[in-house]
């Protein structure tokens, strides 16, 4: 048995790949900041040759990455972005994909600006009411969700969708970025594609930009490896140290900006000037006895309501303690518009039909004191 079958995940956190383990003991794995590899003779490689195929910094951090994630293998690309356009190179014209109503806006511009164009046919559904249920059309090749959705936070069943999309031979591809592999693996649960955004949960400081494909199928892995080497959107060397180094205090980093959400979810449903707060982890959301079967924690994402426009604008542009600033997933709390950042460029009939409108606040909770957060929300309510 490998140690990372052994392990739990906070563990396997600290774990390092040991075939590639450095000669002098490093416990802070080298940045091989090298583009390419000398031989020592014909046919004799050390097992790197170029820095596009294959780097050990990398191949470390898709070590630790596939182990949290439960995969086989885990492909490391210099954004989420990059991460998410290469998965869409797995399919060809004519294929048709469902996607959820509800995700990062930068995915609905990648499908509806550079995946149409290539041909592939985009169909809209939500997965969080089980809509489908009545989709027969027969060039489905894969369903594309994310579960909590960005923003809104709605919550679908994995397993029971997997049952839909093995049944039909259509694959599952669910980007995990919301909660990070330590509170949920989709692999586990029937998907047959993981998708994260590095950049956020994973490298969890806000100093880099990456992306992961994760996967247990050789096959798939295979077509996604020749991708990789094909078109070289791989994560450079001192980017994958960094979210390597991000990622050996995921466990701690997770559980506390969790319970800080809860917290502060629980704060801000209680102000009469807000006017609805969506977070998994509170009773009354409609995922909430899905996410306690599928996931281990609820995460550190919270969006609400306030009574007006106006109040929103002054929010963001009062805060002291937390910033007004696009991304999420670091160690700081973030406060973001999604009608004029994440979500701006999506058509008006989604953002009514989700429910976005400019009353609609997101928070990426942070590690911060929760009484500070309190203060600080206390003070912007008021
Ligand atoms: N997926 C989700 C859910 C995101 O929120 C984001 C970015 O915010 C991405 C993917 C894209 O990731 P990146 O910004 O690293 O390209």
């Amino acid at each position: 048995m490998e140690k990372r079958d052994e392990y739990g995940l906070d563990t396997i956190c600290q774990l390092s790949d040991e075939s590639i383990a450095d000669k002098w003991g490093a416990l802070s794995f080298p940045i091989y900041q090298s583009a390419t590899f000398a031989h020592r003779g014909l046919g004799e490689s050390t097992g790197y040759d170029y820095t596009r195929v294959s780097n050990p910094t990398r191949q470390q951090l898709e070590y630790i990455v596939a182990s949290l994630e439960k995969g086989t293998d885990a492909i490391a690309y210099a954004s989420g972005m990059a991460a998410v356009d290469a998965v869409m190179e797995l399919f060809a014209p004519g294929d048709r994909i469902l996607v959820d109503a509800d995700l990062y806006g930068g995915s609905v511009r990648l499908f509806n600006e550079v995946g149409k164009k290539n041909g592939l046919l985009f169909d809209t559904v939500d997965f969080s009411r089980d809509e489908y249920q009545d989709c027969s059309a027969q060039d489905i090749r894969a369903v594309y969700l994310e579960t909590p959705t960005n923003p809104m936070m709605n919550v679908t069943d994995i397993k029971r969708l997997s049952r839909w999309t093995h049944d039909r031979g259509i694959l599952l591809i669910v980007d995990n970025t919301f909660l990070s592999p330590y509170f949920q693996n989709p692999l586990e649960l029937g998907a047959d594609i993981v998708i994260h955004s590095g950049t956020k949960f994973l490298g969890g400081h806000h100093d880099t930009v990456g992306g992961f494909v994760v996967v247990r199928d050789k096959e798939l892995d295979e077509r996604l490896r020749f991708l990789y080497k094909t078109t070289g959107a791989g994560l450079s060397p001192f980017d994958s140290w960094l979210i390597l180094r991000g990622i050996r205090t995921l466990a701690v980093r997770m559980d506390r900006a969790a319970g800080n959400a809860l917290e502060l979810a629980k704060f801000l449903r209680d102000n009469p000037r807000v006017t609805k707060v969506i977070y998994p982890g509170l009773s009354d959301h409609p995922g909430h006895e899905i996410m306690k079967r599928q996931a281990r924690g609820f995460g550190a994402m919270v969006t609400f309501k306030v009574e007006s426009k106006e109040l929103a604008e002054h929010i963001l542009g009062n805060t002291s303690l937390i910033y007004f600033a696009e991304s999420l997933g670091g160690t700081e709390t973030l406060i973001t518009y999604p009608i004029t950042q994440t979500h701006a460029e999506l058509p008006v009939e989604l953002l009514e039909r989700n429910g976005i409108d400019d009353r609609t606040l997101r928070l990426s909770v942070g590690i911060e004191g929760i009484d500070d957060l309190k203060r600080e929300f206390e003070r912007l309510l008021s």
